[in-house]
């Protein structure tokens, strides 16, 4: 978060040459006039709590009728448990892409992906990605390991009390589990992990989260254990919270990296050089050229993991198919890796090791991303495992057309004629 003065100086001269300061000073402070009109309390949906709400917003029917159309009055109430204070639903573009056949444990067959964004170029680059595994007979995929966890944290007076808590703690693992599965039939604890620091414990509990992403699953289980805590502990925290910001929920953490945070997947896929060719209009040593380039790029800017971009696939999928997509920021890291093979080919392998999904739960049931999800195949209960694998396959894609298109050149290309250009015809 730091500037060298020389920036800082040129800042402060062109803040200070564009404004008068007391206007500035006066832009800045806090202000106590009136608020605008409070949006109403009840949170819920109701046709009068629509109204009241649109009345407070102030803005023109045309406005209203945009967000608040006649098919989203009509399933208004599916949204209930998804969102508070409810004015209408966005419209996102939603395309398409594949065939993308997926080889795994899991997910088995070819599948077309629907992909939500407003970033010209992406669904054309991970459709073009997807096909051409699909032509290299697919992407093997693994679904390797599974768990969400919750982090609270409990402060005490000393390392002395903290001993005593930890050693009584870990005595208590059984009843923990107990307690946790009182509150869900689908979560299971697999795990608690102790962290110290001076006169702080982090206990972070790890679960199974079976076909839901288990966000709000570990929060309420972990909670009914914290209150057990407290009212059975034998050496009583001065205080706790029930997250602690360890569990690296929706941020990139080098613990999930090094772990796991939801579902850690790999994949892999061998393309002839003859394929890289012709689809990618390059050469596999050029893309290894490249692949290695990045991976020293992201080592020298810091990045978690190596990858290009898992969060132009990940945030398109998880929009349209009811993910949470705040949860790109854990899900977007993990490892990219190109090879050249023996025979002049390419290997190339993605692991990711954060993908928190769902197939039940969250945003799933709602009504376009019921949808959405429908269309991949994988919509409700038995399918969690099998979606991690797609998303996986998705990011393979993505990274494959992506290092073609920098390798070939056609990377500005093709944003500048798809972004700005006129519509490509029908081949
Ligand atoms: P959820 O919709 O709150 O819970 C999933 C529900 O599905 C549970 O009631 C579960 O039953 C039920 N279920 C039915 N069949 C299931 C199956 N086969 N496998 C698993 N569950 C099944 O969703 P969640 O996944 O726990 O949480 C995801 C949501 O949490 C997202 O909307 C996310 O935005 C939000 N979130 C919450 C927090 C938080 O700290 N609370 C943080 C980040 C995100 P049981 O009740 O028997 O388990």
């Amino acid at each position: 978060m730091t500037v060298d003065h020389s920036k800082a100086n040129l800042y402060l001269s062109s803040l200070l040459n564009n404004n008068n300061i007391d206007d500035l000073d006066e832009r800045l402070k806090p202000k106590h006039h009136p608020a605008r009109k409070k949006i109403p309390l009840f949170p819920g949906i109701t046709d009068k709590a629509l109204r009241r709400r649109w009345e407070a917003l102030g803005v023109s029917e045309g406005i209203q009728s945009v967000l608040l159309d006649e098919t989203t009055r009509n399933t208004a109430g599916r949204y209930e448990k998804n969102i508070e204070n409810f004015i209408g639903t966005i419209k996102m573009p939603v395309g398409v892409a594949g065939p993308l056949r997926v080889n795994g444990v899991h997910a088995q067959g070819d599948y077309y992906v629907p992909l939500a964004t407003t970033e010209a170029a992406l669904v054309a680059s991970y459709s073009r990605g997807a096909q051409l595994i699909t032509k290299a007979g697919g992407c093997t995929t693994l679904l390797l390991n599974q768990g969400v966890s919750r982090a609270p944290g409990f402060a005490f007076a000393s390392v002395n009390e903290v001993g005593r808590f930890v050693s009584w703690a870990l005595s208590q693992i059984e009843r923990f589990r107990e307690i946790a599965e009182t509150t869900t039939r689908f979560g299971k604890m697999k795990d608690v992990r102790v962290t110290v620091e001076g006169n702080h414990v982090y206990l972070n509990f790890e679960y199974e989260t079976g076909d839901a992403s288990g966000q709000n699953m570990v929060t309420i289980a972990t909670n009914a254990i914290c209150e057990w805590i407290k009212d059975n502990t034998p050496v009583t925290p001065q205080h706790f919270f029930v997250e602690a910001n360890f569990s690296g929920d929706k941020k990139a953490s080098a613990q999930s990296f090094l772990g796991v945070r939801g579902k850690k997947v790999t994949t892999e896929v061998i393309l002839s050089e003859e394929l890289v060719k012709k689809v990618l209009h390059t050469t596999p040593k050029r893309m290894e050229e490249y692949w290695r380039m990045s991976a020293i790029g992201g080592v020298l800017s810091g990045t978690i993991g190596v990858q290009g971009h898992y969060a132009n696939g990940l945030a398109a999928l998880y929009i349209a198919c009811g993910q949470d997509a705040a949860c790109v920021s854990e899900s977007s890291v993990g490892v990219t890796r190109f090879e050249l093979t023996n025979d002049g080919g390419l290997y190339a392998a993605v692991t990711l090791p954060n993908l928190i999904v769902g197939t039940v739960g969250g945003g799933t049931g709602l009504p376009s991303q019921q949808a959405c999800l429908d269309i991949v195949g994988l919509a409700g209960a038995g399918n969690a495992a099998a979606f991690a694998e797609v998303c996986a396959a998705v990011c393979l894609s993505g990274e494959l057309s992506i290092i073609g298109a920098l390798c070939s050149g056609h990377f500005a290309k093709a944003h500048q004629s798809l972004a700005r250009g006129s519509v490509p015809s029908e081949a």
